[in-house]
This record gives structure tokens, C-alpha cells and sequence, in this order.
């Protein structure tokens, strides 16, 4: 594909750039596009094509580790024998985290300085090193994160209220790291200047949208995290019941407003699309509001929620893969963004919350369309990278126990290691945690502890 700037692209469109321009749409529109001129000349396959490449690994063998032939002892690297990530692998990882870290540190000397954000910004780094001291243990990366942290605290802006993209995200990192330091009033401080934020979310006339990466539930999230990492009831229940309300209503009435209230009574939309994935679209939001931390009453979640998600359900393709929206009708991208690697997280929750076989089939299919299709050109990260889509293997890994996806998830990191040698397109922020190589860093890092695994501002409790 030609490397169209989003800003030209934008242009071209029609549509002005606003600051909250997003690549993630970028991609989804530009797809659109290239997809219209693509059909005059090609079949679909040649549209997958240059979006990944052909997986190149076996997949997970079955057999092998019961077969007593001895030829095919191997086959199922780098698992070993007890089907536990074997140590060469282990020490190949760790390796390659410290080669890229390096990397990373040099490369941000020359990144946007103004960038506070989780996505593409400090907050994203300051993420890195607490999961790599979660991993580790080390001190020194507690100590990392502190030094990021105070960086985004100079530069906060409070234009938005989203853990990715706002203010939420450094005063929620800022408040855990703190915490874990021991520095109450600081950890205080920002937890107090977070919970300011609430009063745009919770306007009624406000024009903020609800999806992940700018709305009500990327604020949600930066609260259900607080309280993951510090413990219950730090954020107070009744906050935590007026943001949710406030999504909820929001959806009543857009529901409503469309006259879908018998088939879809929660209903979102972004930039006047009804987008589908996790980051702007509706399955991020009903995967917010089916977290325990977000208390959802059972009622809700039966006669609101669930019907809502299975008419996303319903738009699926026949390969197994989402579209990025209600309308589009082209099955191409499979990105954490927009496609089945966000919506498996969507389809596995409910399958934990209404314990029904039909979401976990859904999302093994989900993976499968992941594994051929996942390997993206696009680069690494996290947002729409084989990183992010490597985190729907450990996410379903967990779930069922099955060291296929184990295995499918180690094959991901594999390629990561292969870190730019592929060809991919170069990322606009190429060191970030959601378009570079800090998620890619992030990714392997969870190969020591693959059971504790953990999609950075998204996931929020192991779903088993
Ligand atoms: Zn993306």
C-alpha cells in the first residue's frame, strides 16, 4: 500500500483535522478507499495480503508432545517439553528486551516533548517500566516510571478525560506509581485531580463521545484501574456508578435516536460512524461496562448490554473477523483497533459474564483469523500492531488453559524479536507503547509471566 500521510489523506477527504485526529480512523477510511480501487483490479485476497504477511509458522501441534516418534520432538517450539515457555526462549526474550529498551531510550530523546498520552506519549513509557517492574521487580524501573510520570505532570493540558489519550492517563499512572513508592500525598494529588475530570464525562450536554480512546469509558478505565492498583473502593462506588450511567444513558439515546432499541438498546457512535472494534467502537465500551469493578447491575448487564452485543455479534464475517463498523461491509482489518483482535476481549468477558459457549466458540474463531492474518505490515505496537494482536492469544491462553494459544502467543513474540527486519511501515510515533516499539517491548515482557498477562489500558482483571 502507498504510504499516505493521514494528514494528506484527511484532507482529501474532506473532513477538517482536528486535534483529536486519530490514526486508528485513518487506517479504517484509508482501507475504505484503497479497498474501492483494489476491487476493480483484484480479488480479496490481494487486499489481505498487503495488510500482513503469510504466517510463516507451523501451528500448534496436538500430537507432538503425546507422539513417541522422535522426529517431530521440537515441533512445538519455543514451548518445551511440560508445554511451559522453554529457557532459551526465556533468555532470547530477555535479551531482546534490553536491546530494544536501549533503542527506545535513544530514540525519545527526539520525541514530541508535549506528548503526555499513554497512546503515543510519556504515560505510555511510564506504563512500560511499571510493567517491567511488576515482571522484574527491579527498583530501578519503579524509579523509571516515577521520572516519566513527573514529566507529564508539567504538561498536562486538560483538553481530554480519557486514560489513553487525556488527562486521566498520567494522573492514574501518576497516582499508582506514587502509591507504590510510598509517596501518599502525591499518589492523593493525583488521584484528587482525576476525580475533577468527572464533571465534563458526567454532563449531560457535553458533546464527549463514549468510546475508549476519547469518551466516557476511556475515563471509566482510568478508575477501574485505580482501584485495581491500589485497591477497591480507593476510587468510591457512587463515582463509579455515575460514569457508568452516564454511558449507559448515552447509549439509550442513541439508541433511540436510530430506533433500534428492540435490537441494539445500547448504541454508540464516533464521528457520526458506529464503529464496532475496541477503540472506538462499541465492543470497548461493552467491555468496560461488563468489568466487576464497573458494577453493573445483573439485570443491566442481561436485558441492556448482552442483546447489544449480540447484534455486534451478528455483523461478523464469515471468516470469523468484526468489521471496523455497523456499514462496512469489507472484511480487512485485523487490528486491536478495529476487528477480531478487540472484539475477542468483548466476546471472552461475556462469555465469563453470561456463561454462554457460543461467545468463547466465537472468540476461538476470533483467534483463528488472528493467527493467519495477524502478522501485520503496519509494524509491531500495540494499537494496530502483531503486538496487540499477540495479546488476544494470552487473553484466550488464560481463559481455557489451552497451550495452543500459548504457543500461538510465544510464535507472536517470535516475530517481534524479528523487531524491524520485516519491512514494516515505519510508525508517525515509533517509539510509543500503542504504535511503536514500547508495545512491542511491553508484548515480550510477557513472556516471563504469561498467566499474568495484561493488554496495557485495556484489560483489567485475568478473565478466568
Ligand atoms: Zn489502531
Amino acid at each position: 500500500m502507498s504510504e499516505v500521510s493521514p494528514l494528506i489523506f484527511a484532507r482529501g477527504q474532506g473532513y477538517s483535522v482536528s486535534e483529536d485526529f486519530c490514526p486508528c480512523r485513518a487506517a479504517v477510511e484509508m482501507g475504505e478507499n484503497m479497498s474501492k480501487r483494489l476491487k476493480l483490479i483484484s480479488a480479496t485476497d490481494a487486499e489481505m495480503e498487503e495488510r500482513s504477511f503469510p504466517n510463516p509458522y507451523p501451528d500448534w501441534d496436538q500430537g507432538v508432545l503425546t507422539s513417541n516418534s522422535g522426529a517431530d520432538v521440537g515441533y512445538n517450539e519455543p514451548l518445551d517439553a511440560e508445554g511451559k515457555v522453554s529457557t532459551a526462549f526465556q533468555n532470547k526474550v530477555q535479551n531482546k528486551i534490553k536491546d530494544l529498551l536501549q533503542q527506545m531510550e535513544e530514540g525519545l530523546k527526539t520525541a514530541d516533548p508535549h506528548d503526555f498520552s499513554t497512546y503515543t506519549g510519556w504515560t505510555g513509557i511510564a506504563l512500560l517500566y511499571l510493567q517491567l517492574h511488576r515482571v522484574s521487580n527491579e527498583a530501578s524501573h519503579l524509579q523509571r516510571a516515577l521520572d516519566y510520570v513527573k514529566r507529564t505532570m508539567r504538561i498536562l493540558n486538560g483538553r481530554k478525560v480519557t486514560f489513553l489519550c487525556g488527562d486521566a492517563g498520567p494522573l492514574a499512572v501518576g497516582a499508582v506509581v506514587h502509591h507504590k513508592l510510598n509517596n501518599t500525598a502525591d499518589s492523593r494529588d493525583c488521584l484528587s485531580r482525576l476525580l475533577q475530570l468527572q464533571r465534563s464525562v458526567l454532563s449531560v450536554d457535553s458533546e464527549m463521545p463514549d468510546e475508549l480512546l476519547y469518551g466516557r469509558a476511556g475515563y471509566l478505565y482510568a478508575l477501574l484501574y485505580i482501584n485495581k492498583e491500589i485497591g477497591a473502593d480507593t476510587v468510591d462506588e457512587g463515582t463509579i456508578t455515575k460514569v457508568v450511567t452516564a454511558i449507559i444513558e448515552s447509549g439509550k439515546n442513541m439508541s433511540a435516536e436510530q430506533k433500534k432499541m428492540d435490537r441494539c438498546p445500547l448504541l454508540y457512535e464516533w464521528h457520526k460512524k458506529q464503529y464496532i472494534g475496541a477503540a472506538h467502537g462499541m465492543a470497548g465500551i461493552y467491555y468496560m461496562l461488563m468489568q466487576p469493578g464497573a458494577k453493573v447491575q445483573p439485570d443491566m448487564l442481561s436485558e441492556v448490554v448482552r442483546p447489544s452485543i449480540d447484534y455486534v455479534r451478528h455483523k461478523r464475517f464469515r471468516s470469523g473477523n468484526f468489521p471496523s463498523s455497523l456499514s462496512n461491509e469489507s472484511d480487512r482489518l485485523v487490528h486491536w483497533c478495529h476487528g477480531a483482535p478487540g472484539v475477542i476481549h468483548m466476546l471472552l468477558m461475556a462469555h465469563k459474564v453470561f456463561k454462554e459457549e457460543k461467545y468463547l466458540k466465537e472468540a476461538i474463531e476470533c483467534a483463528d483469523v488472528i493467527w493467519q492474518r495477524g502478522l501485520l505490515r503496519k509494524g509491531y505496537g500495540i494499537c494496530h500492531g502483531t503486538a496487540g494482536n499477540g495479546y488476544a492469544f494470552l487473553s484466550l491462553y488464560k481463559v481455557t488453559q489451552d497451550k495452543k494459544y500459548l504457543y500461538r502467543a510465544c510464535k507472536f513474540a517470535e516475530w517481534c524479536l524479528g523487531y524491524g527486519t520485516h519491512g514494516c511501515r515505519i510508525p508517525d510515533r515509533p517509539y510509543s507503547l500503542f504504535e511503536g516499539m514500547a508495545g512491542a517491548i511491553h508484548y515480550l515482557s510477557e513472556m516471563e509471566k504469561p498467566e499474568e498477562s495484561c493488554f496495557p489500558a485495556f484489560e483489567l482483571v485475568p478473565v478466568n
